[in-house]
């Protein structure tokens, strides 16, 4: 009989567990391990870090919910994972042993790669609820004196759309409080234009997104270097489309928040043949590593090729609809080999996301994710807002009654218009 450990519980983990605890034989054992006791939903950090949501909104306790569904819970998180042995090191010195194992553990926030980056330093972050709380608070003191702001993504990043959702979300709170005019707005990005997304754009997400900034009067500095942050200036450095350096900026800031690049995490880093450079865990068309052939991977923390071509690195984005369909892939594929026979199935890795603007937002579907694409359609409205509302609250259920479904191809592509993405 086998044990199947899932490493990592959040957007891919959880899912993931129950998915895979529907497919296993009588006497097969799932355990979750993480290194948390509770299910944050990532999603929605950016209205923590403004206040319209608080951490218990967002987060609840995993362990009396998987164990409901008849599915083990560590929460001791793990330390090294040993392929050779077919086991996990945990952080209290245990060790847990596994026939299969899939690896969820999503990104390292990679601040420690520009000199003044994160919460340690001079920026803010949404990554983790954690930050999203310290941002709040800092939020409700930066409101009562007010000045610039500073918004965006690092080069190396690969998660652009929260970060114009948090420069969107900023200016609507601002405006409610009326004191918009009181703060100056820059978005700075290592994308070479407004609206790439790490993706080479989706539909018009150039224009669209481009005329969304200057309606709400946020500057933009694109093909940006962040060479060093202090506790109120932000020094980047613009190149050209030759990465040679155009312009030196020094951008003033009251509140900044900048994403990081991503990494693979301390557990999995540098195991030859699992891992590559940057930590991220590598897998095949079936998600299955190809030299560890009983480890799967799904969510962040999967190595997936940039698109190349932009002057500074930028990472292709790993969203929602693409982890599920990585989920789905990676049960069926398990439950085959418990089954005596081949993994087929492959996920669709295809790019669906709602971007939420406070009060409108946008949505894409990038069908495949890198062009030339099949369906390469963006849009915006208040739908979008509202549908990320529901989406929040529906998810969260369903991670609680641990009734797995593709959520995303009921409720969005529905709204969408799309019938299928397969
Ligand atoms: C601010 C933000 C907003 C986003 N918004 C959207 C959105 O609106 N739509 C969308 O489609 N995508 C969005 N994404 C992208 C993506 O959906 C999320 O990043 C998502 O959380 C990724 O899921 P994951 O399971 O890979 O990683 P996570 O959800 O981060 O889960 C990883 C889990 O592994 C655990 N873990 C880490 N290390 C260990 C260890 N050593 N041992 C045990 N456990 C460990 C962590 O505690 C965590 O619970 C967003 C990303 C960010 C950062």
């Amino acid at each position: 009989m086998a044990h199947i450990v899932v490493l990592g519980a959040g957007i891919g983990g959880m899912p993931m567990a129950y998915e895979m605890q529907e497919k296993i034989r009588k006497g097969d054992r799932v355990t979750v391990i993480s290194n948390s006791e509770s299910f944050h939903f990532v999603p929605s950090n950016p209205w923590v870090a403004v206040n319209w949501r608080t951490r218990d909104d967002i987060a609840f306790p995993i362990r009396p919910y998987l164990e409901r569904k008849g599915i083990d819970f560590i929460s001791a998180g793990a330390k090294r994972v040993h392929p050779e042995k077919n086991q996990i090191e945990l952080m209290n010195g245990e060790t847990v042993d596994y026939d299969y194992l899939i690896i969820a553990t999503g990104p390292k926030l990679a601040f420690d790669e520009v000199e003044g980056l994160g919460p340690d330093g001079h920026t803010h972050s949404i990554c983790h609820v954690d930050h999203a709380v310290s941002a709040g608070k800092r939020w409700e003191s930066f409101c009562k004196q007010p000045g610039p702001i500073v918004v965006g993504a690092v080069q190396g990043a690969s998660c652009y759309g929260p970060a114009y959702e948090f420069a969107f979300i900023m200016d609507t709170d601002l405006r409610r409080r009326k004191i918009r005019d009181k703060v100056p707005m820059t978005f700075v990005t290592a994308e070479p234009y407004i609206g790439h997304l790490g993706l080479g754009g989706v539909g018009d997400s150039k224009g669209l997104l481009e005329s969304a900034l200057r309606e709400r009067s946020i500057n933009w500095i694109c093909n940006a270097k962040v060479t060093k942050i202090e506790a109120d200036k932000m020094y980047v450095t613009e190149v050209d489309e030759k990465g040679e350096v155009k312009k030196e900026h020094v951008v003033p800031h009251n509140f900044a928040m900048m994403l990081p690049a991503f990494k693979g995490v301390d557990a999995v880093a540098g195991i030859e043949g699992l891992a590559n450079p940057r930590g991220f865990t590598i897998v095949d068309e079936h998600q299955r590593n190809p030299k560890y052939k009983n480890i799967y991977s799904v969510g962040v923390c999967i190595a997936i090729p940039p698109m190349g071509g932009t002057p500074l690195p930028v990472g292709v984005p790993k969203t929602g609809y693409m982890i599920e369909s990585m989920v789905t892939a990676t049960a069926h594929n398990i439950h085959s080999e418990l089954t005596g026979n081949p993994p087929t199935d492959k996920a669709t890795w295809n790019a669906v996301c709602l971007a939420d603007f406070g009060d409108t937002g946008v949505a894409f579907v990038a069908l495949p994710q890198i062009p030339p694409r099949n369906v390469d359609w963006f849009s915006s409205g208040k739908w979008v807002h509202l549908a990320k509302i529901a989406f929040e609250k529906y998810f969260i259920r369903k991670m609680k009654t641990g009734k797995s479904e593709p959520i995303y191809e009921k409720l969005i592509l529905k709204a969408m218009g799309i019938d299928k993405l397969k």
